[in-house]
């Protein structure tokens, strides 16, 4: 995969472009609020780091580069993303989203619903036909998730774009590319007009910063969005974006690791008889429009064991997996999401585990013992 200018992507991720006046390998942490003017006059290029800060700049050009796009706005969480690109519509406007999405987004869009009037409808994005009755003249912005956490179905992130830019041309389709990183998908070469992912999760690889960032071509709509950000101050903070920075420079490194310990665990929990749903595996429903939009298929899957108590159990006993939420960390974690939901919309039995880099021999292992005990207890 070739970034855009220069070198391939494995050689951009790492080549992080600052010209520092002391030529310091690692970019310049600018931990400060303010910058000095000129004079009473003449503003310098940064003033107030709620406007813009020369860290923060560093690190929206370098994921720019990555994802081969004009302007990236780099802000402190994912939902940050989704707060900042909803503030785009007015009420009456017409929002179409999936109908199974990550619960913080459910939660921040039908919070937009009720106090900005946004007209919210949840469609099945997986079936393009339903797709085709439902996006109209009136829809304003379309928000895709692909592949959507935790149940794993994958949209066709062409195919709605294109179909809903030719229905209206005004039309916003933005694309929540958290599962995949700008390593595997890059929604904006598959048409959309906005491209934003938790940088929470792969882009840093760490947990140890919360992060989002926002991707597009359209300079109206980026400039829209910086005006919200800097009147907030949700942009990313200097120390946060030091810190992503550093996380970028492995994210070629990590996602190689975890996608191979990914199919390797996914099929061996196939052979135990769990149904697993991951998109990287023969037997998922969207295995072939995966491989078609995106160069992997992340390290993110969930299965169903059948059986809650069972499931829970298996959970509890895991050693090497965190009971955590989230994911795209360097470690493998565990969870149930129907625990987290409020909407009930997951099986119940339902496991998500993300896969980390860690031997892949010790997690089938650990997953191995985990489920051995768990079914033991269920015998008794
Ligand atoms: N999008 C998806 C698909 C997520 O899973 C998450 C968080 O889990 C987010 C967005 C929100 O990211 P953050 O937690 O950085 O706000």
């Amino acid at each position: 995969m070739t970034a855009d200018k220069g070198y391939r992507f494995e050689t951009e991720v790492v080549r992080i472009e600052q010209n520092d006046r002391f030529g310091s390998s690692a970019p310049p942490l600018y931990q400060s609020a303010t910058f000095r003017a000129q004079d009473a006059t003449h503003a310098g290029e940064f003033e107030y780091t709620r406007i813009g800060n020369p860290t923060r700049t560093i690190l929206q050009d370098h994921v720019a580069k990555l994802i081969g796009c004009k302007y990236v706005l780099a802000v402190n969480s994912g939902m940050a993303c989704l707060d900042v690109i909803t503030r785009l519509l007015e009420p009456g406007d017409e929002l179409i989203c999936g109908q199974v999405l990550y619960s913080g987004s459910d939660r921040l869009m039908k919070q937009a619903q009720k106090k900005s009037a946004v007209d919210l409808r949840h469609e099945d994005l997986t079936d393009f036909e339903n797709v085709k009755t439902k996006v109209t003249k009136r829809t304003k912005m379309i928000i895709i998730e692909s592949p959507t956490n935790p149940l794993m179905q994958v949209v066709d992130v062409r195919k709605i774009t294109e179909f809903a830019h030719s229905v209206n041309p005004e039309c916003i389709v933005v694309c929540d590319n958290t599962m995949n990183s700008p390593l595997l998908m890059k929604p904006l070469d598959l048409g959309v007009d906005i491209h934003y992912e938790s940088g929470t999760k792969y882009l840093n690889g760490h947990h140890d910063l919360m992060a989002g960032v926002i991707a597009s071509n359209r300079k109206e709509l980026i400039e829209e969005m910086h005006s919200v950000i800097e009147s907030i101050g949700s942009g990313l903070s200097p120390f946060d974006s030091w810190l992503l920075l550093r996380g970028i420079k492995t994210l070629v490194l990590r996602m190689e690791r975890v996608q191979q310990n990914a199919i390797q665990l996914a099929r061996w929990l196939e052979s135990q008889s769990f149904k697993v749903r991951y998109p990287g595996l023969k037997s998922h429903p969207q295995y072939e429009l995966q491989r078609s939009q995106a160069a992997g298929s992340g390290a993110l899957f969930s299965i169903e064991t059948g059986d809650v108590k069972l499931s829970e159990r298996i959970v509890a006993n895991c050693k090497i997996f965190f009971v955590t939420i989230s994911f795209g960390c360097v470690n493998s974690l565990i969870s149930m999401p129907f625990r987290e939901e409020a909407t009930g919309s997951n099986p119940r039995d339902l496991i998500r585990i993300c896969v980390g880099i860690e031997n892949i021999q010790d997690l089938i292992d650990d997953m191995d013992q985990a489920i051995r005990k768990a079914r033991r207890f269920s015998d008794v």
